[in-house]
C-alpha cells in the first residue's frame, strides 16, 4: 500500500508498504478521508517526541475491508469514524475515566500508524460505524470530539454569550458546537476576512478583526471566553474580555515554552475560571450525533481535497503559497 512517511524532522516520503493486517480485536479500514491537523505540523517538525519514522493521520475515516478475530458488532463494508486514542483501560488515568491520560498512551497517527495510508488498523473498540454521512465529513469526527471534550469541560450555561478567538477549522467546530450547547450567541474574532465571513455564515453573531472593540457587544464581559489559536497573547488578554464569573476555555495548542502573565487577584476577585481542554476522551459520539443531525455543518470548512501526494503541500504549507489561510485539508489515500 502507499503511505506517507515521516522518516525525520521535516522530511515526507511517499513509500510502498506492506498493508496491516487486522490482529485478535482489530479491524482494518480502507482510508476514504483523513484530515490535516496542527498536530500534523508538530510531528512533521519533529515536536511531540515524534518515535520516528510514522506514518501520521489521526482524524479518520473510511469503510472495513478486514474483521480480526474476536470482534462482534462490527462487519466489513461499514463506513466508520476512528477515534485515535489508544489507551490501557487499566491504569490508574483510564480508572479514572482520563483515557486520553492514560499512562500507555498511545495514538493513531501519534505513536502508531495513522491514517496517511491507504489502510490503517485499529482496535476494534476506536471504530464507531457512521450513518448519512461521507468519509470526508466522518473525518471530523476527531476534531470535533475534541470540541466536545472541550465542552463538558467548558459546561457553557444556557443563554450564555461567548467571544472566540480564532476561525480556522476548530475555531468554526467550537462556535457551532457553543451555539447548540448553552451559548446564545458567539462573538468570534479573526484576522482573514474570508475566516470571518464564514463564521457569519455558520451563525456568529458577529465577526471583528482583531482590536475591533468586542466589548461594545457584551458591555459587562462575555460568560465564555474561548481560544482556538494557541496564540499566547491571546491567553494573556482574555480576562479582559469575561464578565463576573466568567469561563476562560484554552482550547488552541500553545508553544510548549510559552509562558504568560496573568493576575491571580483578577481570577479571585471576579470568580473567573480557566479550564484547559486536552484531545478527546470517548466523546466521538457526541461528535457524530453533531453531524448526523446535521446541526455541525463541515462541508464549507473543507479547502482542498488531496491525494497521498498533496500531503507534503499541506505540511510544508509555508513554502505553498496556495496552501495561505487553507481551512480543512482532506488527504483522500484511495481516491
Ligand atoms: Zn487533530
Ligand atoms: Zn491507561
Amino acid at each position: 500500500m502507499k503511505a506517507a512517511v515521516i522518516t525525520q524532522p521535516k522530511t515526507l516520503r511517499l513509500e510502498e508498504l506492506e498493508a496491516p493486517q487486522a490482529g485478535f480485536g482489530q479491524v482494518r479500514v480502507r482510508v476514504g478521508a483523513t484530515g490535516v491537523c496542527g498536530t500534523d505540523l508538530h510531528l512533521f517538525e519533529g515536536h511531540f517526541h515524534a518515535r520516528l519514522p510514522l506514518v501520521p493521520g489521526h482524524e479518520i475515516a473510511g469503510v472495513i475491508d478486514q474483521v480480526g478475530p474476536g470482534v462482534e458488532g462490527l462487519q466489513e463494508g461499514q463506513l466508520v469514524a476512528l477515534d485515535p486514542v489508544v489507551a490501557c483501560g487499566q491504569c490508574w488515568a483510564c480508572r479514572r475515566g482520563q483515557r486520553q491520560h492514560c499512562l500507555h498512551f498511545q495514538a493513531l497517527g501519534v505513536t502508531q500508524a495513522g491514517g496517511f495510508a491507504q489502510y490503517v488498523v485499529a482496535p476494534a473498540q476506536n471504530a464507531y460505524p457512521v450513518r448519512g454521512l461521507s468519509a470526508a465529513e466522518a473525518a471530523f469526527a476527531e476534531p470535533l470530539g475534541c470540541v466536545a471534550w472541550g465542552l463538558l469541560r467548558l459546561r457553557p450555561e444556557p443563554g450564555s454569550q461567548a467571544l472566540l478567538f480564532g476561525a480556522g477549522p476548530i475555531g468554526l467546530l467550537l462556535m457551532q458546537a457553543l451555539l447548540i450547547s448553552g451559548a446564545s450567541r458567539v462573538v468570534v474574532v479573526d484576522p482573514v476576512p474570508e475566516r470571518r465571513a464564514l463564521a457569519l455564515q455558520l451563525g456568529a453573531y458577529r465577526a471583528l478583526a482583531p482590536g475591533e472593540p468586542a466589548l461594545d457587544l457584551a458591555p459587562h464581559g462575555f460568560d465564555i471566553v474561548a481560544e482556538a489559536t494557541g496564540v499566547p497573547a491571546v491567553v494573556e488578554a482574555m480576562p479582559r474580555f469575561a464578565a463576573v464569573g466568567g469561563k476562560l476555555l484554552v482550547f488552541g495548542v500553545a508553544p510548549e515554552e510559552a509562558r504568560i502573565q496573568l493576575s491571580p487577584y483578577d481570577l479571585f476577585q471576579r470568580d473567573l475560571s480557566l479550564i484547559g481542554s486536552f484531545s478527546l476522551n470517548g466523546t466521538l459520539p457526541i461528535a457524530l450525533e453533531w453531524l448526523e443531525s446535521g446541526r455541525v455543518q463541515v462541508k464549507p470548512l473543507v479547502s482542498h481535497r488531496l491525494p497521498l501526494e498533496g500531503l507534503h503541500q499541506a505540511l510544508a504549507y509555508k513554502e505553498h503559497p496556495g496552501m495561505a489561510h487553507s481551512l480543512k485539508v482532506l488527504i483522500e489515500p484511495n481516491a
